[in-house]
């Protein structure tokens, strides 16, 4: 799922559960959840199979789709304790990026463990399903975000 979801999911966690360690605990395991839904996503085939020399369209799409994620967040919210609960939202990813460049067992061991949980990337979906799905978990972060 793209990263303004995420970030979305887990900043709204965080201004409803106003236990710290339990709302960055929560948002960290909505990002597995949120992947299990059927969803779309922009490809990011070089990046995966570390094509570094075409990855540049790649990382611009996501850096645009975390930028327009924080932006969203901090029209509504200046709390830090809402970005942190961003931020583990979508942590998940950035040990997947880790996993890309550095060997570590269980950074591939936890790659592995959020392949499993993915929604089948190559599963062809209908739009029909995927977008208003997407819409909704927006409308209803952002409704709690507020
Ligand atoms: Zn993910």
């Amino acid at each position: 799922m793209i990263f303004t979801i995420h970030l979305l999911v887990g900043a709204a966690i965080a201004t409803q559960i106003k236990i710290i360690p339990l709302a960055f605990l929560l948002a960290f395991f909505s990002h597995y959840f949120l992947d299990s839904l059927p969803h779309w996503d922009y490809f990011v085939k070089n990046i995966q199979i570390k094509n570094w020399g075409e990855s540049l369209p790649e990382f611009l799409k996501g850096g645009l789709d975390m930028l327009l994620g924080l932006g969203i967040i901090l029209f509504f919210s200046r709390d830090i304790f809402v970005l942190l609960g961003a931020f583990f939202a979508v942590l998940v990813d950035v040990l997947i990026f880790l996993n890309l460049i550095f060997s570590s067992k269980w950074l591939k061991i936890h790659n592995d463990l959020h392949l499993k949980i993915h929604f089948p990337e190559d599963k062809k979906v209908s739009s029909f399903l995927t977008i208003p799905n997407q819409l909704i978990i927006v409308i209803i972060a952002v409704f709690f975000l507020r």
